[in-house]
């Protein structure tokens, strides 16, 4: 059964094969059942209106089609993160108000000082934040103000959960991840915070993404349990890698959307970079390209949905 979706660029740069892919996947999934584009454009330095732009073009010409967007307009707006601030505030008080949440001055530097374990673990890039540098207690305040705030998690509590691709998924608190930030010191909802209220609001009934984020998945049941929400289904997309195993940044160059459009490539074969079968020519034709994938076949349930993703599992 399709279920209602969501693609969430995040517009620092322009999408590459894999971000194609991601989206290729949800919208299959979510076909008939409505999608929503929603533009995550919280990090004020980094993401850029041409890029918000250069997505919804690249997407338009990938043939998607979204049922409600920024540039659509819908029930559930607005659509750009950027202008959901009020509704993110609302959280924040909510959970700090339950003393869920507390200010935590700590730069990423003291994090990795401080912590006794390793600094990254096997599922996430993260540090886990050491339960030394908690507060012992702290004052409730009417606005964040220019501090960072951290979602206090239950040390030793594994999270279960199950994921269309990767099966059930369990992560504990305190040891794959620690507290983590709801709240930027530059006063904008952190992603955690803001993707579990946007799912939420936009009535999103599955969040399919790359699998980087099933880390993530375990902090935002914990946000959904504390807010009283029923989470949604999950569907984490293994990542394209590179030659050498490593994932796509959006500085991919060659392997961007717009990049392989310019080249002549169909939106069919952008789709399909990446997953060619071996001992057939790559369509994008570069070393770089050859992101020499392993089958691995994502359920997708609808015939016409069947986008023919392969897919390397990376280790979760
Ligand atoms: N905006 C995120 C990204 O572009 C995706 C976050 C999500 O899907 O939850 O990587």
């Amino acid at each position: 059964m399709p279920l209602r979706g969501r693609l969430a660029p995040t517009p620092t740069g322009y999408l590459h094969v894999g971000h194609a892919r991601t989206f290729a996947m949800a919208a299959a999934r979510a076909a008939g059942a409505g999608l929503v584009l929603r533009i995550e454009d919280l990090d004020r330095d980094r993401c850029r209106p041409d890029y918000t732009d250069a997505a919804i073009e690249d997407l338009r010409w990938l043939g998607f089609s979204w049922t409600e967007g920024p540039d659509l307009g819908g029930p559930h707006g607005p659509y750009r993160q950027s202008e959901r601030t009020g509704w993110y505030l609302e959280i924040w008080r909510r959970l700090a108000a339950e003393r869920l949440i507390y200010p935590s001055p700590h730069s990423r530097r003291d994090v990795e000082e401080a912590a006794t374990a390793p600094h990254a673990t096997p599922h996430d890039d993260e540090p886990v934040f050491p339960a030394t540098l908690r507060p012992a207690a702290w004052d409730l305040p009417r606005e964040p103000g220019g501090v960072a705030w951290r979602f206090r998690v239950p040390d030793g509590r594994t999270i279960e959960f199950h994921d269309a691709v990767a099966g059930t998924v369990r992560r504990t608190a305190g040891v794959d991840f620690g507290d983590f930030v709801v709240w930027r010191r530059d006063d904008a909802a952190a992603y955690e915070l803001a993707v579990v209220a946007d799912d939420h609001a936009m009535e999103i009934a599955e969040v399919v993404r790359g699998e980087d984020l099933l880390t993530s998945t375990a902090r935002q049941i914990l946000l959904y349990e504390s807010l009283g929400w029923r989470p949604p289904a999950w569907c984490h997309v293994p990542l394209v890698r590179d030659s050498q195993g490593r994932r796509l940044a959006k500085r991919a160059g060659s392997l961007a959307v717009r990049e392989l459009r310019r080249r002549g490539l169909s939106p069919a074969d952008v789709l399909s970079a990446g997953e060619h079968p071996p001992g057939k020519p790559d369509p994008v034709r570069k070393p770089e390209a050859q992101v020499s994938l392993q089958a691995n076949r994502c359920p997708v349930r609808k015939p016409e949905a069947q986008v023919s993703l392969q897919a390397n599992r990376s280790p979760v």
